[in-house]
């Protein structure tokens, strides 16, 4: 692991700084999570995607700029210094756009990937299922085969962006006598295909952060799967590997949330008790400590490494790190940490709420914490399944 910046990687920096500071929208942009707010997200990310910065590390043709993953990691650092606008179409970019990098042919990897950079199409994640949710394997919908196409039944559930979406991923059990990892396939669905009915679920804070998606045969081209048939489960872990171990929350969006709990700490420290100080401390230096093993992990990657069974670890690490970090401002905040955003006199009080509210989910999307526990114990340490 080498920690120095080149001055190539210091003039990325730079360049990348100017052109946030000129571009980051002055205000924040309502909620991603209400229509408004995913359109104005959407034309946030068209600008971004026009000025070369949407996904700094895809080749060029595809929308990116052919910058590393350190060049990725710096770019994220200033994103989140710059207090620019959370990424509407994180599933697609982040999750989906590797994978299709990894899997796709060269046809989809034109098809799809320069339309997910503009957020020209918004990627919803559709793998869970009202009886499959940590037991993914347990997967019911079902794409079946006729001719060139698939037709496809079911349920999935707890769609995020599913609302406002364009696109779903998912997988789907194409072969009926299958069971469990066997005979599911990772096929790519238009939400607005005749037969898919997308219906938004309201989450804890009133938006519809969600959706479920009912497939009545609905059909989509068999252009449409990525990978091969009945492969879909090594896919979706390629896709999981980015989600929990990389991509999804990089070590920036910590750092910067420390960054705020030490400044809230200053601005409050007459009132605090003095273990609030080490608790702070603490976060402080959880978020430096994931990002050194971020970068790491991209030392590793650059090398010619994969992600592997570690990216467990690191959900964990990061979805714990969040929750502390935001329960220590609420502690911090003592009852004015109930003012809801917007409250009358509530100025950046709020944001903590709203954090705190979905630092609570943190354990659990992207594969629960108890599931990432197994993992570790069974794939890790080698230890027995029961
Ligand atoms: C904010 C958020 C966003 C999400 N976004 C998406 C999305 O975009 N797409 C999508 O497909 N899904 C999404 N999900 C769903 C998420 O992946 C599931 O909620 C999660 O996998 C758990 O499944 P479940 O809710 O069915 O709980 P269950 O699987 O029913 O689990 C219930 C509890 O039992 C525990 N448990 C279950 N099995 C075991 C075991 N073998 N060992 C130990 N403990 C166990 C779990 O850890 C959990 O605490 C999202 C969830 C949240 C909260």
């Amino acid at each position: 692991m080498d920690l120095a910046y080149t001055p190539e990687h210091d003039a990325f920096r730079a360049e990348a700084r100017a052109w946030l500071a000129a571009n980051v929208p002055a205000e924040p942009l309502p909620s991603f999570d209400t229509a408004e707010g995913f359109q104005a997200h959407r034309d946030w990310e068209s600008k971004l995607n026009a000025g070369g910065w949407a996904m700094v590390p895809w080749p060029v043709e595809y929308g990116g700029r052919g910058a590393d993953l350190l060049e990725w990691l710096i770019f994220e650092e200033e994103y989140y210094r710059a207090n620019a606008p959370g990424r509407v179409n994180q599933n697609g970019i982040f999750l989906l756009g590797p994978t299709i990098m990894e899997y796709g042919t060269d046809e989809q990897k034109a098809r799809y990937l320069p339309r997910m950079a503009s957020s020209e199409e918004v990627w919803a994640q559709g793998w869970s299922e009202p009886n499959a949710g940590s037991d993914m394997a347990a997967i019911q919908a079902t794409a079946l085969r006729d001719g060139d196409e698939f037709v496809i039944n079911g349920q999935k559930t707890w769609a995020s962006r599913g609302a406002f979406a364009d696109w779903l991923f998912g997988m789907f059990r194409t072969d009926p006598d299958t069971e469990r990892h066997r005979g599911l396939t990772f096929i790519l669905v238009p939400l607005d295909s005749p037969g898919v009915t997308v219906r938004p679920i309201e989450q804890l804070d009133g938006e519809t952060g969600f959706a479920e998606v009912f497939f009545d045969d609905a059909r989509v081209s068999v252009v449409n799967q990525l990978g091969k048939e009945g492969e879909g489960w090594k896919v979706a872990m390629s896709t999981a590997g980015f989600e929990r171990g990389l991509m999804l929350r990089s070590p920036a969006r910590f750092q910067r949330t420390a960054q705020r709990l030490v400044d809230l700490y200053r601005a409050h420290a007459d009132e605090c008790e003095p273990a609030l100080r080490d608790e702070v401390v603490r976060c402080w230096m959880g978020a430096e400590a994931y990002t050194l093993e971020t970068y790491r992990t991209v030392s590793r990657l650059l090398s010619g490494g994969k992600i592997g069974f570690e990216a467990s670890l690191n959900k964990i690490f990061w979805s714990e790190l969040d929750l502390a970090m935001h329960r220590t401002a609420l502690a911090i905040l003592g009852h004015r940490a109930e003012l809801l955003p917007g409250a009358p006199s509530a100025g950046d009080v709020g944001s903590w709420l709203d954090g705190y509210l979905f630092s609570l989910s943190g354990p659990i999307y992207a594969g629960t914490n108890e599931i990432q526990r197994n993992v570790i114990a069974e794939r890790i340490l080698g230890l027995p399944r029961s």
